[in-house]
């Protein structure tokens, strides 16, 4: 049905001989057959190629009937360095060659694709596995039988982000048992004493005092760690109302300046200002900051809170006087569970959990949370909240959820 080309014979001599003419019909015949098989060929492979680009997953897709190979987008991503052999014969060999310096553990790639060859002739499902790469990557992988064995779809799907945060769920896992286990300890060990001995009262309201303390710890571990949970797996409400966010902070200033003697809070803010946003959570983040602020500078130092109320947003600054944060901290600042590895810090009890809930919160609301900060000097955090009420809550978690807990952090002053 469609048009591909002409073909002029020219004889020099009066043509007479049939036989030839119907010879050379046949093998015009025959090519344009080739022809038209090789135009089908082509649009299958560029049909093939493009549904492929259109997956989301890292594909190697080995079409066993053409013994061809074809790879997408996402797997010259996942692989920029893949050089399929020369040989791409039988045997899934190339699989191996071409993946020995991409995956490490060689040896369990060769038992999986021997598994994979089993599977393709019995037609029978081959569980995934998963290898590692290099630079602490990992990648899980499994295979796709096309029906009538016409093909082998291997799927790569790398899991660095996920095998990471599993780590560092299952360290802090194993920090929180610690942190749990010397509270309780201390209380179960004051409450024997208090059981057990005649105590003056003076040593009773001592001992009763730590039991408190150690209670409000355990509790605040446990808080945040749920809390963390929550909100990190969506599971969060937001209840929206229209409040005046000049008046929370100085609510909250005030009252911290009551409850700790230690540092001196100043607010400065240019009169009432109403956002729409879920007061509770908001609340909890400047909380966190304020406290943040509080813990990490000096006794006696002054914390600086600020609003600035805009036409479509509000922007709140805590800045404080004291330890700073290290540059290459910044970036990981926000991260679930990291905490900074310096004296100073170190001294203070903490979760790491505290900003990564604040970033939650704040970009759940359409916002963001930043810092500048310099060692030695002291930390600036910015917290922007659109006053608009036309955002739409779940787009935003499902944004802030989507963005992996990574934001810019700046330097202070910069
Ligand atoms: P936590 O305080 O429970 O450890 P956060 O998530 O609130 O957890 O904070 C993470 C880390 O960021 C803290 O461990 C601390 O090292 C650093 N940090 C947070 N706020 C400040 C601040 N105002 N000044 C200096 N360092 C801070």
């Amino acid at each position: 049905s469609k048009f591909i080309g002409t073909l002029t014979l020219q004889f020099h001599h009066r043509f007479t001989e049939t036989v030839a003419l119907q010879k050379t019909t046949h093998l015009l015949n025959i090519g344009l057959m080739r022809l038209l098989d090789d135009i089908r060929i082509k649009e299958h492979h560029q049909l093939i190629q493009r549904i492929l680009n259109g997956l989301r997953e890292a594909i190697l897709f080995v079409d066993v009937t053409n013994t061809n190979i074809f790879t997408n987008r996402v797997f010259h991503q996942l692989f920029p360095n893949w050089s399929p052999s020369e040989n791409q014969s039988e045997n899934l060999a190339f699989v191996i060659e071409a993946f020995e310096s991409l995956i490490l553990e060689t040896d369990a790639l060769y038992a999986y694709v021997e598994q994979i060859k089993v599977g393709f002739e019995h037609a029978s499902v081959v569980p995934a596995q998963d290898f590692s790469m290099p630079d602490d990557r990992h990648l899980r992988l499994y295979a796709e039988f096309l029906p009538e064995r016409q093909g082998i779809l291997f799927v790569f799907r790398e899991r660095t982000v996920e095998v990471n945060h599993a780590k560092k769920e299952q360290n802090f896992i194993s920090v929180l048992s610690h942190e749990l286990r010397t509270p309780l300890a201390s209380i179960e060990g004051f409450s024997e004493l208090m059981l057990h001995r005649s105590l003056s009262p003076s040593k009773q309201r001592k001992y009763l005092e730590t039991m408190r303390s150690e209670t409000q710890r355990l509790s605040q571990l446990l808080t945040e760690f749920l809390d963390y949970q929550r909100l990190s797996h969506q599971k969060e409400s937001y209840h929206l109302e229209s409040f005046c966010i000049e008046h929370m902070l100085i609510e909250l200033t005030e009252w911290l300046n009551v409850a700790t003697s230690t540092h001196h809070l100043q607010i400065q803010t240019n009169g009432p200002c109403l956002i729409t946003a879920d007061p509770e959570k908001i609340r909890r983040v400047l909380l966190n900051i304020l406290n943040n602020a509080i813990k990490y500078s000096p006794v006696d130092s002054n914390i600086q809170v600020s609003l600035a109320c805009c036409e479509a947003e509000v922007i709140i600054t805590i800045s404080d006087d004291g330890y700073g944060i290290p540059k290459q901290d910044l970036p990981y600042l926000f991260d679930p569970y990291y905490r900074v590895e310096h004296a100073d810090h170190l001294q203070v009890q903490g979760t790491g959990l505290g900003l990564p809930i604040c970033k939650e919160i704040i970009e759940a609301h359409g916002g963001r949370i930043t810092v500048h900060s310099e060692v030695g000097k002291g930390s600036d955090f910015f917290i922007r909240l659109p006053r608009d009420e036309e955002w739409n809550t779940t787009n935003n978690m499902y944004k802030s959820s989507m963005n992996n807990l990574q934001l810019g952090s700046e330097e202070r002053g910069s």
